[in-house]
């Protein structure tokens, strides 16, 4: 019996790192939860629709990730409710869960989402796979500390400065490593996990 970690993937779907991630997923038996943009998974419905199917949960990221403190509060709740139209549009059921870009919980779009349906969820640990400490050899240091309870912000999606590429460099061993430290990653629950 091993303890759950919770691996969540922002800001795809990506045609060229997302079914990669997935891959290596896969052949670990393990799943995660995916926090899409809206716009990302209206252009690759298909792709968005294979994350679904393979087990993984989905959470809304809005609708094009705009900063939440940079848009008037109108626009604001509108990401969000553009981002769950266009997730429930692609797969056919509301997304489960929220995450604001940047990790920027404004109110407006926390009570957006709570409207919706949407339990938010932040990480307890980032990969910090983006910018220049983004690089392989520093995000398996940060994720040699995961511990059993875990929520692991990581990227699937470019998205700019985001590194999926130095990720996957690393993302094969590490849950080699977790299933070699009793622990696998499973999508989140629809309730809270008792802490
Ligand atoms: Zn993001």
């Amino acid at each position: 019996m091993s303890a759950e970690i919770y691996l969540t993937f922002d800001d795809g779907p990506d045609p060229s790192w997302t079914p990669q991630i997935l891959d290596v997923l896969a052949q670990a038996r393990m799943h995660a939860t995916f926090f899409a943009i809206g716009e990302c998974a209206q252009r690759e419905p298909a792709l968005m629709r294979s994350i679904a199917a393979a087990g993984h949960a989905v959470g809304n990221h809005t609708y094009s990730h705009r900063h939440p403190w940079l848009m008037r509060s109108r626009a604001a709740r509108a990401q969000v409710r553009d981002g769950a139209k266009a997730l429930s549009e692609v797969l056919g059921r509301e997304p489960a869960f929220f995450r604001p870009p940047h990790g920027r919980a404004r109110p407006c779009m926390t009570d957006e989402a709570r409207l919706q349906g949407e339990r938010m969820v932040m990480w307890d640990r980032s990969a910090i796979d983006w910018g220049w400490f983004g690089t392989a050899p520093r995000i398996a240091e940060r994720l040699a500390r995961v511990q059993a309870g875990d929520i692991v912000l990581m990227h699937d999606g470019r998205n700019q400065h985001n590194r999926p590429d130095q990720l996957l460099q690393v993302l094969p061993d590490f849950l080699r490593e977790l299933v070699r430290k009793g622990l696998r990653s499973t999508a989140l629950p629809l309730h809270r996990p008792a802490a």
